[in-house]
């Protein structure tokens, strides 16, 4: 018996070490639109042989357990969690990823009820310090991110407001409710007669503070947030990889942890913004009144036709691209492609100027002008492309908004105020497509719209371009 199940253990061993070896190998594919597809299926594969692994370990089906639960759970998972993948639109995928998210969260938090269960209740062996440390630190990180992942959800979705709600004395409440979960912690692992009374303190302590934390953060930090939660919730299943004993869940949550925690630098070092301040709260989604008359904004707007704008494109030497959300909303990226084919074979340059965070996810625009084949070396990040805006004739802004915005640059008291913008008003001439005179993400009026050099053309992206590339062919 023993030798069988020391055998089975060098099995799993050995499979786990196969499992995160494709989660690593997977995710060097992620670097890239062109591999990212079977970067991520090869990644898949590592979670199959992970869950696989986990499933032939001998405790599993040995009688204390229910396999049928294990299947069900398997069962529903998949049905509920394929479709969902499938269907879920580009531009929704940050609710998305924020729910899947939090749904890791809060099985990390579950985990360590049901083991705090085992010990304490149902006449488990002595909780072991080794494992119950780790098992109540990831109840309180898990925890956090689950609620917090929610909130952004609910954000990102439009059924709460994307604006800070913040309470007077927030930073003390949230303190305060930390270090009830922490001491709550501390007094369960010391040993206590109360034990439900601190597990409780602590899920409920965490689950208050996890919403508390990103109640406060306005929808421009959105990507940031749920950038870091995800960070939480890798280091949470680390940590309960640590008390389960379990190598595939400490390694994959460390992946998780670390590339999270980096995405989320990157992501705050983009917006101008500390990780500190961001959890403080209050940047962006204050709503003002969106632009043009109706907002009591003085300043004029001209409006311009498909046909003029092809003629300026057509005679410039130089047209950068900058696309946004609006061009994932009408799903415009093939027709730009068409549009940029059209301007090169008249001997324009055409460039695309790619800002961190345009869109709804990280590497957005990317995702989409690789889908509709535009040559990856017309892409210029933001960095790249800022100093060639003065030696560009006309700049096209595709259902862009709020990383255009000069208030970040020139308006101190703006909410945006700071963020690294694409400063397409040094080009030559600037036209804008958009439906409306709405606002963004931000929810700000955008002083771009205003400008001397600035003509908007009105009515969804996709038509716009295309009407847009047909005069340029007749042309
Ligand atoms: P914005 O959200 O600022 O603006 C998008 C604009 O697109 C809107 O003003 C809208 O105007 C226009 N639009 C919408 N639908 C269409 C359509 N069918 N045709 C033409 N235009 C359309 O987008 P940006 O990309 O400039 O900025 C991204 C914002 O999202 C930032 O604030 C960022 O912080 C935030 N964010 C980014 C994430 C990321 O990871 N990239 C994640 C979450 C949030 P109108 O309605 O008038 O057409």
């Amino acid at each position: 018996m023993l030798v069988t199940a020391a055998v089975s253990s060098n099995v799993t061993d050995g499979l786990y070490i196969v499992a995160f070896s494709l989660f690593i190998y997977g995710m060097s594919g992620l670097t890239g639109p062109r591999t990212a597809v079977r970067g991520n299926l090869i990644a898949a594969t590592g979670m199959a042989v992970a869950i696989i692994s986990t499933l032939i370990q001998p405790h599993v089906f040995d009688g204390s357990s229910t396999p049928w639960l294990i299947a069900l759970g398997l069962v529903l998972g998949t049905a509920v969690g394929i479709p969902a993948a499938r269907r879920v639109h580009m531009t929704a995928m940050p609710q998305m990823v924020a729910l899947f998210n939090g749904v890791g969260g809060g099985a990390v938090a579950i985990i360590a009820w049901v083991e705090y269960r085992h010990h304490f209740l149902t006449g488990g062996s002595n909780w072991a310090l080794k494992s119950e440390i780790p098992s109540l630190l990831a109840a309180i990180i898990g925890s956090i991110s689950f609620w917090g992942s929610n909130i952004a959800f609910g954000k990102l979705q439009g059924i709460l407001p994307g604006r800070p709600i913040r309470l007077p004395v927030q930073v003390v409440f949230n303190v305060t409710l930390f270090l009830v979960a922490v001491a709550s912690a501390i007094v369960l692992a010391a040993g206590t007669h109360s034990q439900a009374l601190f597990i409780l303190g602590i899920l409920l302590a965490a689950a208050i503070l996890g919403n508390m934390v990103v109640l406060p953060i306005g929808g421009a930090d959105m990507p940031v947030v749920i950038s870091l939660l995800n960070a939480f919730t890798g280091v949470s299943a680390a940590l309960t990889g640590i008390a389960l004993n379990n190598t595939a869940l400490i390694v994959g949550g460390m992946i998780v942890g670390a590339s999270g925690t980096i995405l989320t630098n990157l992501m705050a070092k983009a917006m101008n913004r500390s990780v500190p301040a961001i959890v403080a709260g209050g940047f962006g989604g204050e709503v003002s009144a969106p632009a043009g008359g109706a907002a009591g904004t003085d300043g004029t707007v001209r409006s311009t036709s498909p046909a003029d704008v092809a003629i300026q494109l057509s005679y410039a030497r130089q047209v950068v691209i900058a696309p946004g959300y609006g061009m994932a909303v009408a799903q415009a990226q093939h027709a730009v492609r068409e549009l940029e084919k059209a301007l090169e074979s008249k001997g324009v340059t055409v460039k695309f100027a790619i800002h961190p965070v345009a869109g709804r996810m990280p590497g957005h625009m990317n995702v989409l002008l690789a889908e509709a084949d535009v040559p990856y070396d017309l892409l210029r990040e933001m960095d790249e492309i800022n100093p060639e805006f003065p030696n560009t004739d006309v700049t096209l802004v595709i259902g862009a908004n709020d990383v255009t915005n000069p208030a970040a640059k020139n308006e101190p008291g703006s909410p945006i105020y700071g963020m690294p913008i694409l400063e397409v008003d040094g080009s030559g001439a600037v036209i804008v497509l958009k439906r409306s005179m709405a606002s963004g993400f931000a929810g700000i009026d955008n002083p771009l719209f205003y400008e001397e050099k600035t003509s908007m053309l009105f009515g969804d992206a996709k038509e716009s371009v295309s009407e847009v590339t047909s005069e340029v062919q007749a042309l």
